[in-house]
């Protein structure tokens, strides 16, 4: 007889295992099935997001800007560094460090809550009269495993050119943008979104020429246009990205250990040579191996598991959650999409509300969001009052040296309700968490100017935009 369990997870990322402790602590019997190995060999827990994505890009992100602090941002200090240099094995070997910390840390979460582990790939087998036969495959062997109830949390794998498949060695994904032994000289990096700009900051901070190859005509589109604008100044006039908008890239050739990328831009086709090249161009739905058909888990046109807003399958008891199914690919929402659908399948009420998802780029500075952007709310014809302050005038971002960008306030014109909220600046991954509470509590503009904010402090610059939502700011 398979084990059997109250509820199966399969994914063992920050949808997956956030979704199985969950279920753990409200009494459910609960097993984890996760297939992730470690460039070890070893099962590793945590998903993309502690492997191979959030954490390990935010411990190198780290390391690069303070290489970029001291090559460049001391001297006005009066500290003054003769020959920095990087040593890339120690800088790996510290992101190695963290990440194996906290996917042991998962392993540690499980054993306290008493989920169980089981290593594999999980593929539904069967429907049955009390609920679903999983598969867990490792190695050649096969357990089976019953569920009552079903989570899927299989989450998502980067997004190849067809032409360019990925041999993380010279044509780079997320893992090997992350693992690159040494600084390329010229570095291409195919789309400049999120992981694209990210990974490409590392490595220009490190020392690459780095060039940003992007198929939309705009840059960083999905930002509020102010943001976007800041942003591709900054990135290009102080960090030194090369970034072309518009381009259409048509081929990656490898020849004496160089790479040549062809594209087409304005009508003409050109081509550049790099050393390695990182290809960002967005992350496809996982549902490779998980036996959809076996029970007939439906799955949408562009390959999302098809989900209800409350996470439900079309199947009885199987949930999808992370971004394996629609809304934004950020592992706070696979968190809490975790935690909602354990809570359902205990009985509760659970909501996420994935119009308040805060948006994070890990750049320097650091850009952040949550809401509608200035000219969603212009084409949608909402009549709004902006309010914008900058960061030049705040006495904690002039201290801290870190002076470039803004926060944007958007409210309702007649009610004053805070519609979004867009900052490009210092620490702008803490700062949207005061917005993110103003609107999931329906707070006007006019609540954030009169709340008391800590001086100096960077949140000033929140309270500010908020007044100048009124046209009244106080130190501009
Ligand atoms: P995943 O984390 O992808 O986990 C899915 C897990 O399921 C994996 O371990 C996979 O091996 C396993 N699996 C798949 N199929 C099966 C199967 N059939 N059986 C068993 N196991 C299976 N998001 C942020 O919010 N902030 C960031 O700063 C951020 N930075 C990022 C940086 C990079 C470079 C990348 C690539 C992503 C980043 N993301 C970030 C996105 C974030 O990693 C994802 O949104 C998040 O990991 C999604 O969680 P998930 O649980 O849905 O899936
Ligand atoms: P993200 O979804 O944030 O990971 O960003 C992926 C980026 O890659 C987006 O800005 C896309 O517009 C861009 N992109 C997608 N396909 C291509 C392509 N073929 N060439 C260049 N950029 C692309």
């Amino acid at each position: 007889m398979p084990q059997a369990f109250d509820v199966v997870v399969i994914g063992g990322g920050p949808g997956g295992y956030v979704a199985a402790i969950r279920a753990a602590q409200l009494g459910f019997k609960t097993a984890c099935i996760d297939n992730f190995k470690n460039a070890a060999g070893k099962p590793s827990l945590g998903g993309t997001c502690l492997n191979v994505g959030c954490i390990p890009s935010k411990a190198l992100l780290e390391s690069s800007e303070n290489f970029e602090r001291v090559r460049h941002k001391f001297g006005a200090h009066g500290i003054a560094v003769t020959q920095a240099r990087i040593d890339v094995a120690t800088m790996l070997a510290r992101k190695q460090k963290i990440v194996d910390q906290f996917t042991g840390g998962i392993a540690g979460l499980f054993r306290k809550n008493k989920v169980a582990s089981l290593h594999g790939t999980g593929a539904f087998k069967a429907k049955t009269s009390d609920g679903y036969t999983v598969e867990v495959t490792d190695a050649g062997k096969t357990e089976a495993v019953q569920g009552k109830h079903v989570v899927v949390a299989t989450g998502s794998v980067p997004r190849a050119l067809p032409f360019a498949p990925f041999d993380n060695d010279a044509i780079l994904d997320n893992a090997g943008a992350l693992a690159l032994s040494e600084v390329p000289k010229r570095l291409g990096v195919i789309g400049a979104g999120v992981i694209g700009l990210e990974m490409g900051s590392v490595w220009r901070r490190l020392g690459s020429e780095v060039t940003l190859l992007e198929a939309l005509p705009g840059f960083l589109q999905a930002a509020d246009e102010a943001v976007a604008k800041e942003a591709l100044k900054v990135f290009t006039r102080e960090l030194g990205l090369v970034i072309r908008t518009g381009v259409q890239v048509t081929r990656i050739e490898q020849s004496a250990g160089q790479m040549s990328v062809g594209f087409a831009a304005e009508g003409k086709d050109e081509q550049a040579e790099f050393d390695r090249v990182i290809v960002a161009v967005g992350r496809a739905p996982n549902t490779a191996g998980l036996g959809a058909e076996a029970v007939g888990l439906d799955i949408d046109a562009r390959g999302f598991v098809a989900v209800d807003a409350h996470c439900r399958t079309n199947l009885a008891n199987v949930f999808a959650i992370g971004d394996v199914v629609r809304g934004p690919m950020l592992a706070h929402k696979a968190m809490e999409e975790g935690v909602a659908v354990a809570e359902r399948i205990a009985g509760q009420a659970a909501h996420v509300n994935l119009d308040h998802v805060p948006w994070v780029i890990y750049t320097s500075p650091e850009i952040a969001w949550v809401g509608r952007t200035e000219q969603s709310l212009r084409e949608a014809g909402v009549r709004y009052r902006a309010g914008q302050f900058p960061f030049m005038a705040n006495g904690r971002a002039r201290a801290l040296g870190e002076p470039a960008g803004f926060v944007k306030m958007l409210a309702d014109e007649q009610t004053d309700r805070i519609l979004g909220v867009h900052i490009i600046g210092p620490f702008a991954s803490e700062l949207i968490s005061e917005a993110v509470v103003a609107m999931e509590f329906d707070a006007s503009s006019e609540d954030i100017a009169r709340i008391v904010h800590a001086h100096p402090s960077l949140a000033e610059v929140m309270h500010e935009a908020a007044l100048a939502v009124d046209k009244r700011t106080l130190h501009i």
